[in-house]
């Protein structure tokens, strides 16, 4: 197979330097939140952040440390059988965080805690909770590991208050594992989706898909359709960035042609909204995409 080495030019971005950036940045010293955007670099944060208007501003926001139990192929997060105990205070203190940032929408993830009993559910609906009393016109969605397996927590987080429950499938069955950490299994995540849909009808759910790890058309149709008989509303599809030399290569930079083909796929099979492009993350502009699809 030939080395790629080379960035298609769809995927050189500029450095965001937006003055709206800047002063939300600005805003944020002293917030002590830790935004996936920043430690991540993202190069959409000046629109998320921007928005389109602030009810639509955007970000996402790390719970429950920065050390993973998992270790999955594609991802960057450190990795450790016994990550430090949960900060007891992190629910009110995020929500207090947020409540002062007056943000639109806010993704709140994770890091996957298999050390804990409950996997961390607990704490993440008492996030959520928290941010509903201090911000109640705050949009909030959860992105979520898959507990294991364990339902309890997934309806738990469901019935929390939240507008969206995300889970992310990642790849395609084949893929997955090859992709994501042993433990993560596609049925499993499939049972997700469908238990949060399950425990809070007519709650949004949602998915991402990482493409360019080497899965065909074939398989791709059968996630999205696996997906829609399990009800989930909104998927999105992002390349796939290798975060170090130790890391899954790479095995095809998808065009932004082939990105749009499956964005209007996946409205044909009934999805509600996709986001779907070469540099798209799962929360791309979610506040946006909510508003102008789920509150119109
Ligand atoms: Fe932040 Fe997600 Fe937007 Fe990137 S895509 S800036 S991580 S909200
Ligand atoms: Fe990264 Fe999530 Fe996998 Fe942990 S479970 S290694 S945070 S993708």
């Amino acid at each position: 197979k030939k080395q790629i080495t080379r960035l298609p030019s769809w995927l050189k971005t500029p450095i965001p330097d937006s003055n709206n950036f800047k002063k939300i940045k600005n805003d944020l010293r002293g917030l002590n939140l830790h935004t996936v955007c920043e430690e991540a670099r993202c190069p959409n944060i000046s629109d998320c952040w921007g928005g389109s208007s602030k009810s639509a501003a955007t970000a996402t926001i790390m719970l429950m440390g920065d050390t993973c139990t998992r270790g999955c192929r594609f991802c960057s997060v450190k990795t450790s059988k016994a990550p430090p105990p949960l900060d007891p205070h992190e629910p009110e203190n995020t929500a207090e965080a947020l409540k002062r940032w007056g943000l639109g929408y806010v993704v709140l993830t994770s890091v996957d805690r298999d050390d804990l009993a409950d996997g961390g559910a607990r704490h993440f609906t008492e996030t959520i909770m928290k941010i509903k009393q201090k911000a109640p016109t705050m949009l909030v969605e959860a992105l979520t590991g898959d507990y294991g397996g364990d339902l309890t927590g997934v309806e738990m987080v469901a019935r929390s208050g939240l507008d969206v429950y995300a889970h992310n499938m990642e790849t395609t069955e084949e893929l997955t594992p090859f992709v994501r950490d042993r433990r993560a299994k596609y049925w499993q995540s499939l049972k997700v989706l469908e238990g949060a849909k399950k425990a809070k009808p007519g709650l949004i759910t949602k998915t991402s898909i990482m493409l360019g790890l080497g899965e065909t058309e074939e398989q791709l149709w059968h996630v999205l359709k696996e997906l829609r008989k399990v009800d989930v509303d909104v998927v999105t599809f992002g390349q796939y960035m290798r975060p170090t030399k130790r890391h899954m290569k790479v095995e095809e930079y998808v065009t932004p042609e082939v990105f749009e083909q499956w964005r209007v796929r996946a409205l044909d099979l009934g999805f509600l909204y996709c986001a779907s492009g070469p540099l798209v993350r799962s929360s791309y502009k979610a506040g946006e995409a909510f508003i102008e699809n789920v509150l119109k």
